[in-house]
């Protein structure tokens, strides 16, 4: 056939794990020709989109100020920096595989340095919930075998998590709900009607401020506490008899989960709204069993807080400057450090820093930065020192941790010429010496 020599040969890569939300569904299959990913199969669109991205192009693979350098020269000014520093900061890391992020770790140790993930100003809320209350979880594994009520309050995975529903929630025949869908009943609560709300059982409509009172209520039921049907309406702003109906449902589950997401950290209450949620689960295993679970983020945030918690105790926010770690949530983040000013050199691993004041973006943009990433060596304004690493789970290996604490490893379809983030953090490691 007259084209038939230009073809690439394609080959396939199986069980695949896409980072492109917090499912990081490890069934993909790829289909990979002339060192490009040509198709995706069972992956959603947000997967298909990540995973057929384009790679930054026309890129050296290391620069100083913008300007091409061999790779020994660059580590060794990136070594000359981050040592020279008083105060280093290390940012970054939430989409980085487990080994690039214990490599990033011990080299905040040997540096001394505050090291504080991308994600964290969102994650700080549910952490601090997390330490004050504790948390009854479990495995996505164990919601998909046993769970016949499942809860989405504040969250529209429909929408932000396209295969969860089909993976691991509410279509899936479990081993305990052999009926599948028709099997679970699902509850969603939002402020308002959302994909998932769409195919719920039940949609109980909530006034984003007062998911407190609201909480607190569905509380003093599993605790058999009387209450007045109008001090109820006025502190939630919902009517009772839909409140007590919920909780009908919640109490009747032979095995409930209960999925939540950051925003029921961003009210007014804080930390206290996540709270009251993982305290009426807690209350709800008097009557039942029932987990908590958030539904994780893009990348590998769970795998960040894992690797910090083993290697420095705390999760986010852990300072390393007096030669062990200390975890100060107001002091040691990244928004902290930088908005005060006191960071005076930053290394940037992967993800850029969210959430960040432009205070701290101000003054990110004048100490020296440290960037290793896949576009590091094409930013503008440029790096100091630009470090180009593959992509993490398309062209480099490890892996990642999902966010009911599950480790998966990654399935790289594609070589690149570039070393990965991990590969970049031993070589400076190695620079450093003892
Ligand atoms: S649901 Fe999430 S992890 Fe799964 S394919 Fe879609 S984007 Fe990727």
């Amino acid at each position: 056939m007259p084209g038939d020599a230009e073809q690439p040969t394609l080959t396939i890569v199986k069980d695949a794990t896409c980072l492109g939300c917090g499912c990081l569904c490890d069934d993909i299959v790829l289909s990979v020709g002339d060192n490009r990913i040509v198709e995706t199969y069972r992956a959603c669109d947000i997967g298909s989109r990540w995973f057929l991205a384009p790679a930054p192009r026309d890129l050296t693979e290391a620069t100083l100020g913008g300007k091409p350098v061999s790779r020994e020269a660059a580590i060794m000014e990136a070594a000359r920096i981050l040592t020279e520093s008083q105060r280093p900061i290390v940012l970054g890391l939430s989409g980085s595989s487990i080994e690039a992020q214990a490599a990033a770790v011990a080299l905040a140790d040997r540096l001394g340095a505050t090291i504080d993930p991308a994600h964290s100003p969102g994650a700080a809320p549910g952490v601090a919930a997390v330490q004050r209350v504790g948390k009854v979880g479990a495995t996505l594994g164990e919601v998909r075998n046993r769970a016949d009520v499942v809860v989405f309050w504040g969250v529209d995975p429909v929408r932000t998590h396209p295969r969860h529903f089909e993976r691991y929630s509410v279509d899936p025949i479990g081993r305990f709900v052999p009926h599948g869908r028709a099997g679970r009943v699902l509850l969603v609560a939002d402020s308002s009607p959302t994909g998932t709300s769409s195919r719920a059982d039940q949609f109980l409509e909530i006034c984003p401020d007062r998911q407190f009172e609201t909480l607190r209520v569905l509380r003093a039921l599993a605790k058999g506490i009387d209450l007045d049907d109008a001090v109820v309406s006025s502190a939630t702003g919902i009517d009772p008899g839909a409140l007590r109906g919920w909780f009908e449902t919640l109490s009747r589950a032979r095995y409930g989960a209960f999925f939540y997401g950051a925003s029921l950290g961003e009210g007014r209450a804080g930390a206290a709204t996540i709270q009251e949620a993982l305290e009426l689960v807690r209350d709800l295993n008097a009557r039942t069993r029932f987990v908590a679970l958030t539904l994780g983020h893009p990348g590998n945030p769970s795998g960040a807080e894992a690797v910090l918690t083993w290697q420095a105790g705390s999760p986010l926010s852990v300072d390393f400057s007096r030669g062990y770690p200390r975890f100060l949530p107001a002091e040691a983040s990244g928004e902290s450090r930088l908005g005060r000013g006191e960071a005076d050199a930053a290394l940037i691993v992967g993800e850029r820093p969210e959430g960040l004041s432009s205070r701290a973006l101000e003054h990110l943009g004048t100490i020296p930065r440290v960037v290793i990433a896949p576009d590091a060596t094409s930013l503008d304004p440029p790096a100091t020192v630009g470090l180009a690493a593959a992509r993490t789970g398309i062209e480099a290996g490890g892996t990642v941790m999902r966010s009911d604490g599950v480790s998966l490893p990654l399935r790289p379809a594609l070589a690149s010429p570039w070393p990965s983030e991990r590969a970049w953090l031993e070589a400076l490691l190695n620079e450093l010496g003892d």
